[in-house]
């Protein structure tokens, strides 16, 4: 048996969400998780290691609600201004030809990247074409263990590709590039369940740290058959449920053009709304859909960054909120979205907010903004009291901002200069379940200059072996996005998306 682990934090100031002012305050940790908080000098054991915060702003670690792996190596990649169908087109060339090597790197660099800028777990959907293995899924699991973050982690699948999800596009294609849309192939879905299920029959992690998913990636990409042996799984294994719902007008109007009915109300049909159900994105649903997902007890990550970087709309997060929705923020992946920086993803959320309406009543604010940053996402993951809290029970996954930074010179309102202000750059020490994995502005279980020296050589490497795929891809985008648009723009189609004011 190991030896309990106590740990006193004292002088630092404390920033939960709910309270107005950073207080300060002491807290101790066993093992790994918070005991008691009390006021400054309270007892602590004798044996426990004293953390010194002063000077220090301390906040729970932001819990990203929906972000994707194969992103961190794909940064730069994506042109500016492409919407989201167009960048689907070249995303299978974009994230092919990558070894296990390749997907643990990529990992590596956006865990690295999310742990900088004061995230320490996350809902990650990774590209497991065609079928999810076992060695992928794990190699995964391996980057987030080595840097030290918490993840939920979902090989992202699909048994249509985008040609075969939306009828008609081949067709819209010139004829010289129809072969190569019809060459497009995804594996049936019979194939996925079964990996999936080995994978998660097999799960060696421990479940409080990394944690398995499922991710059929965009309900338009996936038959009922494989939608409902998602369900049947993640019931099965009582594990997580995440896709992309509604993210675009071309899913919605495409949705009503198949089902007859929404996409969230199709999916309710096939019983694969429930607790476990997470959608991201969620902008072009209606208050009825809202409450559909609400009512079964499902969850919405909101991902402003990539909402905004793919012109995709304003998710009305006010009107999910008052339909009894679980809310949680993300970033999305590095390649659409640019950055992990769940600060920003927080501030966008608010600042959005105030676009749908003048009632500023209804704006998101700073403390709610950072609610969803936090506990909403932990809520999200499925660790709802336990990540993104700083409170009796909790693990201790805390981070720790210099209060000497600019960003707090002067100090007045830390809740509004945080939210509003910060962007990572006071960030001095992160911690994950008692343990620093980022202390002096230093991460101490990567070495980052061979992270470096790693990716540029694989950006190299899969530059050239995708060179003639991706060449493929863009042959195709814009008449991608011509046949989307004049698809969202039909008629009638989509249904308008709910308006707060
Ligand atoms: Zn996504």
């Amino acid at each position: 048996m190991s030896e309990r682990r106590s740990q006193v934090v004292r002088h630092g100031r404390v920033l939960t969400a709910g309270a107005l002012s950073a207080a300060p305050l002491d807290f101790l940790i066993e093992d790994g998780r918070i005991r008691e908080i009390g006021a400054p000098g309270m007892p602590a054991p004798a044996d426990a290691e004293h953390i010194d915060a002063i000077d220090r702003l301390i906040i729970p670690g932001l819990v990203n609600s929906h972000t994707h792996a194969h992103g961190g190596l794909g940064k730069g990649a994506v042109s500016d201004r492409l919407p989201l169908e167009v960048f689907l087109t070249g995303s299978g060339a974009l994230n092919g030809s990558r070894t296990l090597d390749d997907k643990y790197l990529s990992a590596l660099l956006s865990a690295v990247e999310m742990v900088r800028k004061g995230c320490t777990a996350a809902y990650d959907l990774f590209v497991e074409y065609p079928v999810p293995s076992v060695e992928g899924v794990n190699a995964v699991a391996r980057a987030y263990r080595d840097v030290g973050m918490r993840a939920v982690i979902a090989p992202m699948m699909a048994d249509r590709t985008l040609y075969q999800a939306y009828p008609g596009l081949v067709d819209a294609l010139p004829e010289v590039q129809r072969e190569t849309a019809r060459r497009a192939a995804t594996a049936p879905w019979a194939e996925s369940l079964k990996a999936c299920r080995t994978i998660l029959h097999n799960w060696s992690f421990d479940r409080d740290a990394i944690r398995p998913a499922l991710g059929p990636t965009i309900p338009l990409h996936c038959s009922d058959d494989f939608l409902v042996g998602c369900r049947d799984l993640a019931r099965e294994f009582d594990v997580g449920l995440q896709t992309h719902l509604a993210e675009s007008a071309t899913q919605a109007a495409v949705a009503r053009q198949r089902y007859g009915t929404s996409l969230t109300a199709h999916l309710a049909k096939l019983g694969v709304l429930g607790e476990r159900f997470s959608a991201a994105h969620a902008i072009w649903i209606d208050r009825d859909d809202m409450q559909r997902i609400a009512d079964a007890g499902g969850a919405i990550a909101h991902n402003p960054l990539s909402n905004l970087r793919l012109g995709s709309g304003l998710a009305a997060v006010r009107a999910m909120l008052e339909c009894g929705l679980a809310v949680g923020i993300g970033t999305d992946a590095t390649n659409t979205s640019d950055t992990q920086n769940m600060f920003e993803a927080a501030r966008l959320a608010a600042y959005l907010s105030r676009l749908r309406g003048t009632d500023y009543a209804q704006w998101l604010s700073a403390d709610e903004a950072f609610t969803l940053a936090t506990s909403g996402s932990a809520r999200v993951l499925g660790f709802e009291g336990r990540l993104g809290t700083i409170a009796p029970g909790a693990f201790a996954d805390l981070v720790f901002l210099d209060l000497a930074h600019i960003n707090y010179v002067p100090l007045r309102d830390a809740l509004l200069q945080l939210v509003n202000g910060e962007s990572g750059a006071a960030i001095d020490a992160v911690m994950v379940g008692g343990r620093f994995i980022l202390r002096g502005g230093r991460l101490l279980k990567v070495d980052e200059a061979k992270l470096r020296r790693d990716a540029e050589a694989a950006r190299e490497r899969l530059d050239n072996a995708n060179e003639s795929a991706l060449r493929l891809a863009r042959a195709l985008e814009d008449w991608v996005g011509a046949f989307c648009f004049a698809q969202a723009r039909a008629p009638g189609l989509p249904r308008r998306r709910v308006d707060a004011d």
